[in-house]
């Protein structure tokens, strides 16, 4: 049962996103090996699909740059999420948004904004997530001098004389600054944080030599702390609430889930509901694993221990009976067994919020969770696209005969847009046969794209 007593702060989650290639697996890699080099070293706890970058550690190896915050630093520390990308941060949903509290925004400021990059941003204003922008690769850029730091003091002034410019200044500017600037975001510098909403602390960052780092976690921690202080709810309050993040099948465990927790507690013993499109799923938790640590590995494939109780913010993997129906960005409860039915009704509302509502006629859209499949459709109802059929799951032979059947009637409804979901070969071979366009990729951005190119074509084919 939880004790009403406990009311620790929690982590904010933090996730990354960005265009491919700009350095997201990279920068990840290097927050995850932030080490303090001193004799009481604060390291990184490893969870599951997660890390957690303790507060000692950021304060310590941001030590210069502590000055800058008035505010004491309260939280914990900071959860990062393992998987970048906007797939990961859209499938991790919660009620009312994203479950990602803040993210970064990894920029390359030597290629500036590219598709992903303005999708990203799309997705992180729907969702209302603060975010912080890491100008990364700076190391790229000739001449740069690490010693005089990236630090403009006098950007502005600067600017009145481009030929005083730096190339890393000119980059900042035109490749991040400005294009910010555009999409209606003020940015600056961390150097000149200004205290509205509105603006973008831009970090330019080395994921390469790790330059900025310092600063990057600095900043995400005296954002996290400014929410704490406009209360919007950092605290471990009730019964765990999660997002389940991967289905895996483990040797000797069968299936379990890896989730995130994002508020509560969790007790080994309690029951897990799970929202799926069907239904509410119930099983009995018969462990909440952690993974062990390097030195705690007694053989590699023995890799999880069991928690008698886990503490949001955190990442878990859960081994129950009766898993096979879960998805990926199914919202998750873990309760005690009184609390079974009020978690239920809960999750039904939840799931009801994912819910898309379709249109009498149109296309077929499908994607690998539920979270990317509402982003999705967001997208084209910007467009006006009418969407018919809107599911969970693979392409299948179905799927491309109902499609087949809508075109009878509007060749313009004979269309599948499929978002980071694969398209099973029976299904394959009904599209050959059959007059169904398909469009598959992982960028939505692209998606509809190519699907207003394709209207087009055809406008004109029927003209
Ligand atoms: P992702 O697709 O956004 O996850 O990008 P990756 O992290 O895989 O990086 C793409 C490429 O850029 C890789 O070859 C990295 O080694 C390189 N890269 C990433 N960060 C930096 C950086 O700070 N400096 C330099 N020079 N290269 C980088």
């Amino acid at each position: 049962m939880y004790n009403g007593d406990i009311m620790a702060l929690r982590c904010p989650i933090v996730s990354v996103l960005g265009h491919v290639d700009h350095g997201k697996t990279s920068l990840l890699d290097r927050i995850r090996t932030t080490r303090v080099t001193t004799r009481e070293a604060g390291g990184i706890t490893q969870h599951i699909g997660a890390s957690e970058i303790p507060i000692g550690t950021i304060k310590k190896v941001s030590k210069d740059l502590l000055n800058i915050f008035k505010a004491d630093l309260s939280i914990p520390g900071i959860l990062v999420i393992d998987t970048p990308g906007h797939e990961a941060f859209t499938s991790l949903r919660k009620r009312g948004g994203a479950l990602a509290d803040i993210a970064i925004l990894v920029v390359d400021i030597n290629e500036g904004f590219k598709p992903q990059t303005i999708e990203a941003i799309n997705i992180l204003k729907q969702c209302k997530t603060p975010f912080v922008v890491a100008a990364n690769k700076l190391d790229k850029i000739s001449g740069w001098n690490s010693i005089n730091g990236p630090f403009i003091t006098n950007f502005n002034e600067q600017k009145q004389h481009p030929n005083a410019l730096t190339e890393f200044e000119i980059k900042l500017y035109e490749n991040v600054i400005a294009p910010l600037n555009e999409l209606g975001f003020e940015a600056d510098v961390f150097s000149r944080v200004k205290d509205t909403t509105k603006t973008i602390n831009v970090i330019p960052v080395s994921a390469m030599t790790g330059e900025g780092i310092p600063d990057l976690l600095i900043i995400i921690a005296g954002l996290a702390q400014k929410f704490l202080e406009q209360k919007l709810g950092l605290n471990v309050e009730g019964y765990a609430k999660g997002t389940v993040l991967e289905i895996k099948e483990e040797k000797g465990l069968g299936k379990t889930i890896d989730a995130i927790i994002y508020d509560g507690i969790a007790k080994a013993g309690d029951y897990i509901v799970i929202g799926n499109p069907d239904g509410v799923i119930t099983s009995k938790v018969k462990a909440l694993l952690k993974p062990k640590a390097l030195d705690e590995m007694m053989d590699p494939r023995d890799k999880f221990k069991p928690s008698k109780q886990i503490v949001a913010a955190t990442g878990v993997k859960i081994s129950a009976p009766d898993l096979d129906m879960v998805i990926a960005g199914s919202p998750l409860r873990i309760v005690s067994k009184s609390e079974i039915e009020s978690a239920k009704e809960e999750i039904v509302q939840e799931i009801e919020d994912f819910e898309i509502t379709l249109d009498d006629e149109g296309i077929i859209i499908k994607a690998d969770t539920m979270g990317s499949l509402e982003a999705l459709a967001t997208e084209l109802r910007k467009k006006n696209v009418k969407i018919k059929k809107a599911e969970v799951g693979e392409i299948n032979k179905k799927d491309v005969i109902e499609a087949t059947s809508y075109a009878m009637s509007n060749p313009y409804n004979g269309a599948i847009i499929a978002f980071n979901t694969k398209v099973l070969n029976d299904a394959k071979v009904e599209i050959e046969k059959n007059d169904v366009k398909l469009f598959e990729d992982k960028i939505i951005y692209k998606l509809v794209e190519d699907y207003e190119d394709w209207i087009k074509e055809m406008e004109e084919a029927l003209k």
